[in-house]
């Protein structure tokens, strides 16, 4: 089955799911969005209030800081596949049980499979211990991990990154290094660039004043 199928089918399935306690209090299950082929895929920890509402990924404040920092990387979100581990809204925004993760993983593992990313960026720590156990995000964020056939790079959550002012200028720079981890990625797995015709254009670069 082509990726493209296989996402559907999976989004229709998450969003009737009832394999853990969160969808006792769901309002609507956030499957993810993104292009079939997608050379990047971003992988967050759960729906909030707003995801919850709207049934999309990183839609609120969060998501406006993380549309920022693609553009700082010359992507836009049709780009790049946007997941979470956890498909619902844990109540509260608390975090996402031991339980909960074991369910909802093979939603996300079909995902990955699907899409096939050379790099899988990780937002936050329940993400990154998903492939990168035991790590410490302050050691260990920005750097690429080859985890079997692609690499995982380890983020700060931007939602961390909105709360805490000290975070911004290392979420920043990580986002900053990520076309050329691209570059670096592709050569070491052998893959080529993927060209395709995106619904956004990409965004403008910031032009520099003349003073003349
Ligand atoms: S969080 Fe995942 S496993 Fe739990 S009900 Fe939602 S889709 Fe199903």
């Amino acid at each position: 089955m082509s990726a493209e199928p296989t996402l559907a089918r999976i989004a229709k399935e998450v969003a009737v799911c009832t394999k853990c306690a969160l969808h006792e209090s769901r309002k609507r299950a956030v499957a993810g969005e993104g292009p079939a082929d997608a050379e990047i895929m971003f992988i967050g920890e759960g729906p909030g209030f707003h995801e919850d509402e709207q049934g999309r990924p990183f839609v609120g404040a969060s998501g406006k800081f993380l549309d920022q920092l693609l553009a700082q990387a010359e992507l836009n979100r049709s780009d790049v596949f946007i997941a979470n581990v956890v498909k619902c809204r844990p109540p509260g925004n608390r975090d996402p049980q031991a339980d909960e993760l074991a369910a909802c993983g093979e939603y996300l593992e079909a995902q990955i499979q699907a899409v096939n990313p050379s790099i899988i960026v990780t937002l936050g720590r329940f993400s990154m211990g998903r492939f990168i156990p035991g790590a410490k995000i302050t050691a260990v964020h920005g750097q690429m991990h080859k985890v079997g056939e692609r690499f995982v790079i380890p983020m700060f959550h931007p939602a961390a990154a909105l709360h805490q002012a000290a975070l911004k200028p290392s979420i920043l720079a990580d986002f900053a290094r990520l076309p050329e981890q691209l570059d670096e990625a592709r050569k070491s797995l052998g893959r080529k660039t993927v060209e395709k015709k995106r619904a956004s254009p990409k965004p403008e670069k910031p032009k520099q004043l003349s003073l003349f």
